[in-house]
């Protein structure tokens, strides 16, 4: 069994660190929220005062934090040249390509192995250990990662080197924040037009408009009773989450030169919805903004 340290502790990352733990782990975290450190605590892991010193004795280190700026400055002040030499980098945030790769360089330029392992299938998928991985990185890196992934997740897919993990998401995310925005308009309009939500459900999640946003995470209350919509629209996936993540894509839409009108017009609706005061809802709450609540 290894020593991981696991620095991040929010929505997704304290249930898979609870997750390690279940599988035997000794696992070393730290936030800057005190709260979630007690919870992982009670789940029988350890406190550390700082991410520096989550690496002691750790073979593995594992990030979950917001974006791109958190991760290169826990990356550059408490990581690289902090991990004993050989300490596995594990980054789960979903981040930029460019600074994914930056970081990776550095760590490589270290002596360190890194990939970047950003994750699909929310909070849900965090507690149930079935998350998708999208991985960038070396072979042999990847390799060692897999064991511990396994336990996290349900799908690891190696998508190429460096970042790779982190292009994946970005087209995985932009696809799910505009097909969100179509589901809240399809669901809205079936109910102005006279039709019960779990009617347009039993239809739509059976028939060729079907995704994982109606399937598994409903934006009305009750046809799925986890979705955010039966908690008033809890997070989940925060609003503001979302729309970092369509702006990466736009970013890196424009750096390749790709047509994302769709993408582009998804970022500007979750702009409005955040700017109006719901980037702590979840993301699917977009459904009150389309409503005109
Ligand atoms: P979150 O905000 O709940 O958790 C992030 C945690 O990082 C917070 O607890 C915060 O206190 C901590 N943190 C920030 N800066 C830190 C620092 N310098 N040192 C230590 N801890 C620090 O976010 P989340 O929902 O858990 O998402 C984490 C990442 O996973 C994001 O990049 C997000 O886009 C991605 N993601 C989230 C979901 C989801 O459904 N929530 C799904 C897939 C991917």
């Amino acid at each position: 069994m290894s020593k991981i340290a696991f620095i991040g502790l929010g929505n997704m990352g304290l249930p898979m660190a609870r997750n390690l733990i279940t599988a035997g782990h000794s696992v070393t975290g730290f936030d800057l929220v005190a709260e979630v450190v007690e919870a992982l605590v009670a789940a029988g892991g350890t406190a550390a005062e700082s991410a520096e010193a989550t690496l002691d004795g750790a073979d593995i280190a594992i990030t979950m934090l917001p974006a791109g700026p958190q991760v290169a400055s826990v990356y550059g002040a408490s990581i690289i040249g902090k991990a004993a030499p050989g300490t596995l980098l594990i980054d789960c945030s979903t981040i930029d390509v460019a600074t994914a790769r930056k970081v990776a360089g550095d760590a490589e330029a270290a002596g360190y192995e890194m990939i970047d392992a950003p994750v699909s299938g929310g909070t849900g998928g965090a507690e149930a250990g079935t998350l998708t991985f999208m991985v960038g990185g070396p072979d042999a890196a990847v390799a060692k990662a897999r064991p511990y992934l396994d336990v996290m997740g349900g799908n690891i897919v190696h998508a190429g080197g460096a970042g790779n993990g982190q292009a994946v998401k970005i087209c995985n995310n932009m696809i799910l924040g505009i097909n969100m925005i179509g589901v809240c308009e399809g669901f809205n309009m079936g109910e102005k037009l006279g039709v019960d939500p779990q009617t347009i459900f039993d239809v739509v999640s059976t028939s060729s408009g079907s995704s994982w946003a109606v399937n598994n995470y409903c934006p009305v209350p009750g046809p799925v009773p986890t979705s955010p919509a039966n908690r008033d629209y809890q997070a989940g996936f925060t609003a503001a989450m979302m729309t970092k993540d369509l702006h990466l894509a736009q970013d890196a839409a424009e750096s390749c030169d790709a047509s994302t009108i769709m993408g582009r017009r998804a970022a500007e609706l979750f702009d409005q919805f955040i700017e109006s005061g719901n980037g702590e809802s979840d993301f699917s709450g977009i459904m009150k903004m389309i409503k005109g609540v």
